[in-house]
């Protein structure tokens, strides 16, 4: 158990679906060096697959009894797809546009597909899915180890790069999927909530970016600030699978309100909603029912009143009031536990920066590569 626990809360009414979070960190983090297929942060379509595909029913996590769960570990053809490249050399003299593989299959395949008829109740919505950072991590207790720790700061779950050897039995501890094997340099790796930005008092790279501004971060003890207010204050903000026995540290307020039905005769079904609740409940527990009357009684009382502090949070005023971090608090901490500055970056995250080679994916019968 951590000091504290540094939190993230997602508003899914708000998010566009556009994918800048997954380019901010990906530029950021695993563009390169056998991280190419890694995407630590990820938005999908729900209802749909996810990335890597089925991730829910890969297990991992904990029973009731708090025992851990078997799970898989996913393969890179199966379930993440293997990664590729276009020719943009060869385009200067003429040559066709075209992948060095065929793809049958990567992050986003089914994006935007959702489930129902159209026009009559077909839905989707996004959900963007990071590293949960849990109080409880299925990676950390699956790993034989000791190479994941949990920090004592803000509970930021981390691998010691030292310390793995590489087994993967986080991978199948991890009921989200969200820690994966690196081929080339035979680690474990996963999102490390931009920790070297956190500590000088930036948020997390996704988040800063965040077209849609659904995403707040900050300490759950502080009273102050949106997280606690959203997750503990109005209980609007809820965890992905708490099923899974993790206590995941992303939270999220769910859909809340989505279009209405149409009859076959193209007319509106009165008081009827697009997104079943039951899909609602499978992902965010019976306290969805709650959440959800909570915003919605809130927004009434906003039309009503012109007051409301959940809206004047969830609206999001000012970029930066999204963000409760404070740089002061880490250097304290250092100097109260005698830590001694460590480099920003692990060397072993920036060898083979712009490297184009991806043969540790290339499938045996794969036409051409880039070896
Ligand atoms: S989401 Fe998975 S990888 Fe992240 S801390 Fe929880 S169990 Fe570990
Ligand atoms: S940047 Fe924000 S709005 Fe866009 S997909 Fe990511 S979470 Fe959603």
């Amino acid at each position: 158990m951590s000091q504290r626990q540094l939190a993230m809360v997602m508003d899914l009414n708000k998010c566009i679906g556009c994918q800048t979070c997954t380019v901010s960190c990906k530029t950021q983090w695993t563009n390169r060096n056998g991280r190419e297929y890694m995407y630590w942060n990820n938005v999908e379509t729900y209802p749909g697959v996810g990335y890597p595909k089925k991730w829910q029913e890969l297990g991992g996590g904990f029973d009731s009894a708090g025992d851990l769960q078997p799970g898989r570990v996913p393969s890179i053809e199966g379930n993440y797809g293997v990664p590729w490249d276009y020719n943009h050399d060869e385009l200067a003299s003429g040559a066709e546009f075209k992948p060095n593989i065929e793809p049958t299959w990567g992050p986003n395949w089914d994006e935007d597909e959702g489930a129902g008829d159209f026009p009559q109740d077909n839905y989707f919505f996004y959900i963007p899915r990071i590293c949960n950072h849990c109080t409880n991590p299925g990676c950390l207790s699956a790993c034989p180890r000791d190479a994941i720790f949990k920090r004592d700061q803000d509970g930021v779950v981390l691998v010691d790069l030292d310390r793995c050897q590489g087994y993967r039995y986080c991978i199948a501890g991890c009921p989200y999927k969200k820690i994966y094997f690196n081929p080339k340099i035979s680690k474990s790796e996963k999102c490390i909530l931009c920790f070297p930005r956190v500590e000088q008092g930036l948020p997390p790279a996704c988040a800063q970016q965040c077209v849609g501004r659904i995403r707040f971060v900050g300490f759950l003890d502080d009273e102050e600030g949106q997280v606690h207010k959203l997750v503990h204050k109005y209980k609007v903000a809820l965890p992905l699978r708490s099923d899974k026995g993790t206590e995941p540290n992303v939270y999220y307020v769910p859909p809340t309100e989505a279009p209405p039905k149409f009859d076959a005769h193209g007319k509106i079904i009165e008081g009827s909603n697009r997104i079943p609740t039951e899909e609602l409940e499978k992902l965010f527990g019976s306290e969805v029912h709650q959440a959800i009357k909570t915003v919605k009684t809130e927004m009434q009382k906003r039309k009503d009143t012109g007051k409301s502090e959940l809206m004047d949070l969830l609206i999001a005023y000012n970029h930066e009031d999204m963000f409760r971090l404070d740089s002061g608090y880490y250097k304290e901490y250092a100097k109260k536990h005698s830590l001694t500055p460590k480099k920003l970056l692990d060397e072993r995250y920036s060898a083979g920066k712009n490297s184009n080679t991806m043969k540790f994916f290339m499938p045996s019968n794969a036409k051409g590569g880039d070896s």
